[in-house]
């Protein structure tokens, strides 16, 4: 009788497991599906390239001796990626193919859109690609520095295209953004699987249209984007200064939008500044909400990496995660790829996880983070360096304000600065809006207070300080 992929697979996941380290299981292993069976080879699909490239390199070879005793014959494993690092099951918007319907006034006419693409390779998804399953409200952590974006992305699936439209998210690299874009899309099929969503990257929309244009479709082009009820556009600060794209997406936006149908756009930055973006598209993009994403600050880097761990079932001790925490500052893709790097050096060295074996690990990473080389330390650049750490605006520690939100970084930044510098406290003062020296050696004795008081705060300010000494 005939093993289904599944079966044989979960039969050489049971034999391995016996004898694997279980944390180098629980990183490697499971998460990977059984996607193909052939007479001698098995073709598994892991959670990403990195998992793929690893599982192939280091387990490679005893995957398929194992799985070569169960089937009684030589066999290999295989591993691949994700199709696009994507998964899961946007329900495909109909094409708008066939007979026109009776109802008068359509004029479709002719084959469906899709036979006239040449079937050839791999080509881009007619109607946008799947949204990863993994982008959903429930793992996405809300912190200081996200909180309109999250706020505005869980209205619009709560009413899509009646309280935000567009909505408009940009940031960084790595921060989220395509993730909220993907958890709109979950929210609203989850609640009407019927609703037709589509996700593009700007890249795909542009491909679909010079496409439609050179094959005479156009027609067929539209008709399948104005169908849509929620409207994903990614990364639109690739659009091109080429007329024509921008045209057409000037009219599906206002087909859309005239119709209440929602639409979602990412950028990397606000639309007023980018370049060669037509203004009557700036205008259109700045209707609904304009909402940016910044660095998650220190809190929300812990909580995004207990969030992790959790979610996957990884042990990780809090000290280690406060370390990768406070080593990786950039973006949540960074402190995800430290997570993989970390579990991938602990399971080859067969070493335990912890600060120091993340030390080690890490080393390359956080080297990549200053290839500057040492910078000469200013008043000025620690406040902007404590000020990041704490999620708050430099300016603001600069401020008269006195919210507990910024007096502790403000007293936090006073003090390293008298620890790392040679400035007076006259100067200090001076970089904080003019405080007297009296204040500057106040707020230095209540650090160093708090120092001995609290222990996760003493080591938060000495991490900082190690960080900035860090040539
Ligand atoms: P962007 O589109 O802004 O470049 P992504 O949405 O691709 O960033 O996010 C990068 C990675 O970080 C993804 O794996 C995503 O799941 C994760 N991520 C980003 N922000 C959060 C968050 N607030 N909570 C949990 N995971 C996050
Ligand atoms: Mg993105």
């Amino acid at each position: 009788m005939e093993l289904t992929p599944t079966e044989v697979w979960s039969k050489v996941l049971a034999a391995a497991r016996d004898r694997m380290p279980e944390q180098s299981f629980r990183t490697w292993l499971q998460g990977s599906e059984a996607v193909g069976f052939s007479s001698d080879e098995l073709l598994v699909e892991a959670p990403s390239e990195f998992h793929a490239e690893w599982l192939e390199d280091k387990y490679g070879d005893d995957l398929s001796n194992i799985l070569s005793r169960i089937l009684d014959r030589p066999a290999s494993v295989s591993f691949q990626s994700p199709p696009s690092g994507s998964i899961s099951s946007v329900p495909q918007v109909e094409l708008s193919s066939g007979p026109s319907t009776p109802a008068g006034g359509s004029d479709t006419t002719g084959a469906p859109a899709e036979s006239s693409l040449p079937a050839t390779g791999t080509r881009t998804p007619m109607y946008g690609s799947a949204l990863n399953e993994r982008y959903t409200f429930d793992r996405f952590v809300v912190g200081n520095n996200n909180q309109l974006a999250a706020a505005a992305s869980r209205a619009v699936s709560e009413k899509p295209g009646r309280t935000y439209n567009p909505l408009f998210l940009y940031g960084g690299v790595g921060l989220g953004k395509t993730h909220l874009m993907h958890a709109v899309g979950h929210s609203i099929l989850g609640r009407d699987p019927k609703r037709k969503v589509a996700y593009v990257t700007t890249e795909s929309f542009m491909n679909d249209l010079v496409r439609a244009i050179q094959q005479g479709t156009t027609r067929e082009f539209r008709q399948r984007y104005r169908k849509i009820d929620l409207l994903l556009v990614d990364d639109v600060h690739f659009l091109e200064r080429k007329d024509s794209t921008q045209e057409e997406f000037f009219h599906t936006f206002n087909a859309l939008y005239d119709a209440s149908k929602q639409v979602v756009l990412t950028s990397d930055r606000p639309p007023k500044e980018l370049p060669g973006v037509e203004d009557r598209l700036v205008s259109r993009f700045e209707w609904g909400l304009v909402a940016d994403i910044k660095p998650p600050d220190y809190e929300t880097r812990v909580a995004i990496l207990q969030k992790k761990a959790a979610d996957d079932g990884l042990s990780m001790d809090e000290e280690v995660m406060d370390f990768i925490a406070r080593s990786c500052t950039a973006s949540v893709r960074e402190l995800e790829g430290a997570v993989i790097k970390l579990l991938a050096y602990s399971s080859l060295r067969k070493e335990e996880v912890t600060v120091d074996l993340a030390r080690t690990a890490l080393q390359g990473v956080l080297r990549d983070q200053d290839p500057s080389g040492p910078q000469r330390l200013s008043p000025e650049l620690i406040r902007d360096r404590v000020a990041a750490e704490f999620g708050v605006k430099s300016e603001a520690l600069a401020s008269k304000r006195r919210t507990r939100k910024l007096t502790v970084p403000r007293q936090v930044a006073m003090f390293l600065i008298r620890e790392l510098t040679d400035e007076s406290l006259v100067r200090i003062g001076g970089a904080f809006g003019g405080r007297d020296h009296s204040t500057v050696i106040h707020s230095i004795r209540k650090v160093e207070d708090d120092m001995e008081a609290d222990e996760a705060f003493a080591r938060r300010v000495r991490s900082l300080q190690a960080q900035l000494q860090a040539p």
